[in-house]
């Protein structure tokens, strides 16, 4: 059945996805950064990140693989997985949060009521719940992203796979009357990652650079026994 989302394109064939490949992540940080900037991430400081309150749609977890001294890190970056089975949505009572036809694990602001039921039926921990309200001081307003919603005190917030970059390459597709090419879109973390770690796209498209990594021997997928299916599909292991 074909569904019309949005009301502003009505190709929704997509099945947007990501490849992670763990073997070029440096552990640089340049995508949280990126992240940060796009989507209007407040930055909270130190004294708050200490009392457990952080805020960030991506972060880099670090691990250690060997034995002492031959020991090597190993980083994985762990944007929203965009569960087809997503655990969340299940347990919103106010249902701000939901499936959206393109697969994306999508967060309705103004519908949220903070209960966080969300962030802890979340089994990869990536639903950050805003404990502040922000403020800029002049001029530092202006570095915010008009494209995406400034969030305020109470809600939960999450990665959305740069949403208002979605909209625009297929509004782009759709004024030229055509599909939503491969690499076409492209979300602010796998744009800045300098070691091109990140490859985002449509799954759909057996065609496309996602589909054909996904595809890859060396794939796994976080916590596949916990049946979640994410979006998010990670690549380790040599060539
Ligand atoms: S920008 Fe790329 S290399 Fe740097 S931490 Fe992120 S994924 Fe890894």
């Amino acid at each position: 059945m074909r569904v019309e989302s949005f009301n502003y394109s009505h190709d929704n064939s997509h099945k947007w996805g990501m490849v992670i490949d763990l073997d070029r992540c440096n552990g640089c940080g340049a995508c949280v950064m990126a992240c940060q900037a796009e989507n209007n991430v407040p930055v909270v400081g130190e004294d708050v990140a200490r009392q457990k309150r952080t805020m960030a749609w991506l972060r880099v977890e670090r691990y250690f693989e060997g034995e002492w001294p031959n020991l090597r890190v190993v980083f994985l970056p762990m944007p929203c997985q965009h569960c087809a089975n997503a655990p969340c949505e299940s347990v919103c009572p106010v249902f701000a949060t939901y499936h959206n036809p393109e697969g994306l694990n999508a967060q309705v602001y103004n519908r949220c009521i903070g209960v966080r039921f969300c962030g802890n039926n979340c089994p990869y921990g990536v639903r950050k719940f805003n404990w502040f309200d922000y403020k800029l001081e002049q001029p530092l307003e202006q570095q915010l992203n008009p494209d995406v919603t400034v969030r305020q005190r109470g809600i939960m917030e999450k990665c959305t796979f740069c949403m208002q970059r979605i909209r625009r390459g297929k509004d782009h597709a759709k004024d030229e009357g055509r599909s939503v090419m491969d690499g076409e879109v492209t979300p602010a973390c796998a744009q800045t990652c300098p070691t091109n770690a990140i490859v985002f796209g449509d799954l759909n498209d057996p065609k496309s650079r996602v589909a054909a990594l996904a595809a890859s021997k060396r794939r796994f997928r976080l916590f596949e026994d916990l049946g979640t299916e994410p979006s998010v599909i990670y690549l380790k292991g040599g060539a």
